[in-house]
């Protein structure tokens, strides 16, 4: 059978690979980003309820209304601006969806999107599955911040979306006041899109405040910003997600989610409206975080891996060239097979394969998990 595929050089993702190979090797798994601690009992006896008293059809197709009420309560809460439930809210199966809806509805043959470099795996492959081309705008070395005057170089008549991502993944980089001012800036002269992942905006670290496109007026009318319940209440298995857009674009989403995914789990949609009405709930991540990252670092600050500053997200990169001089994919599997502990390699998340001698290690763990982790990496 003779098969034109869309995605020639795609395979499967490396957290999938990753996870595999942790499990066959009986390795400790801080490869794909999941916690390996419980859901709160509180929020698993909500969707219990709303089970048992049969909520258990087809929600509205944008999101069971009273989901909406709350997503815009919370975003009004920790941004200052209250989008409308009915025009600019809908909830998607996981942040995938909403990327993956977004994108598909508003980006057309021929379009750039700009996104960073290095970049989460998926945008590439879905900006060209719509026949667009992915545009990487290479990030600082040093501390994988964005340089805005490459963007505007990067910037063509085609361009039509900017993606962004903060807290970044893989790298735990975030964005600043000064960033949002620069991103404003473009976005007010060229009238670009902004696509901004913002999955990880409740865990933040040391103080720092989660910079959502969202606090800005002018930004906002421009911008499809995408969050994940799976990734605030350690639920990653649920596939709850949602996005925020203009209505203008929200209309266009909605053609493409109403023909994909439709709706989503009903019960678990009412069980977080309610659960999201005591702000302690999403305010808290941070911190319980920070706790884990200081942790990790604790334990392998014996180790001749040297950390990168994470930010933000549950990940830690770390370079290992005072190790090993190994391709980082080799190493990584090295490390999974003959170690023990599996992490991902950075250079997957770089258009060029760019090899820095850096893995990416998830610390969304139990103590115990961490602790035996670090203490294999400790003896290298
Ligand atoms: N977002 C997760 C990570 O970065 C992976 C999700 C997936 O496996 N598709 O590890």
């Amino acid at each position: 059978m003779q098969i034109a595929s869309k995605l020639p050089d795609v395979g499967i993702t490396i957290f999938t690979k990753m996870s595999k190979m942790a499990n066959e090797y009986g390795a400790i798994n801080l490869s794909q980003g999941f916690p390996d601690f419980p859901v709160d009992p509180q929020l698993i006896d909500l969707v219990h309820h709303y089970m048992k008293e049969g909520n258990n059809q087809y929600a509205p197709m944008p999101g069971h209304p009273v989901l909406r009420e709350a997503i815009a309560a919370k975003t009004e809460n920790c941004y200052g601006w209250r989008p409308n439930p009915d025009q600019n809210i809908m909830v998607t199966c996981g942040a995938i969806e909403a990327i993956m809806s977004t994108i598909a509805a508003l980006i057309n043959p021929g379009d750039e999107v700009i996104i960073m470099d290095p970049a989460y795996d998926a945008y590439e492959p879905i900006i060209n599955l719509q026949g667009a081309q992915a545009v990487g705008v290479p990030l600082r070395a040093t501390d994988y911040s964005i340089d805005w005057k490459l963007v505007w170089e990067a910037i063509t008549e085609k361009t039509k979306m900017l993606i962004i991502n903060s807290p970044h993944n893989p790298s735990g980089a975030i964005l600043s006041k000064e960033d949002l001012e620069a991103l404003e800036d473009i976005v007010d002269e060229t009238g670009l899109l902004v696509l901004s992942d913002e999955v990880y905006e409740h865990i933040v670290f040391d103080g720092a405040e989660h910079q959502s496109v969202l606090r800005s007026e002018s930004l906002r009318a421009h911008a499809i910003v995408v969050s994940s319940f799976g990734k605030t209440f350690h639920a990653t298995g649920w596939r709850m997600g949602y996005l925020i857009a203009p209505e203008a674009l929200m209309v266009e989403i909605r053609k493409v989610h109403q023909y994909n995914t439709f709706t989503i789990h009903t019960p678990t949609q009412l069980a977080i409206a309610d659960y999201l009405k005591d702000e302690s709930k999403y305010m808290g991540v941070s911190p319980m975080y920070q706790e884990k990252r200081d942790f990790f670092l604790d334990v392998m600050k014996e180790s001749k891996f040297k950390p990168v500053p994470s930010h933000g997200t549950y990940f830690q990169l770390m370079n290992y060239s005072a190790i090993s001089d190994q391709y980082d994919v080799d190493f990584a599997v090295w490390l999974t097979k003959e170690v023990g502990v599996a992490a991902i390699p950075m250079s997957v998340f770089y258009q060029d394969g760019t090899d820095n001698k850096v893995l990416r290690f998830c610390f969304a763990k139990g103590e115990e998990t961490l602790s035996a982790a670090a203490e294999k990496l400790c003896a290298l």
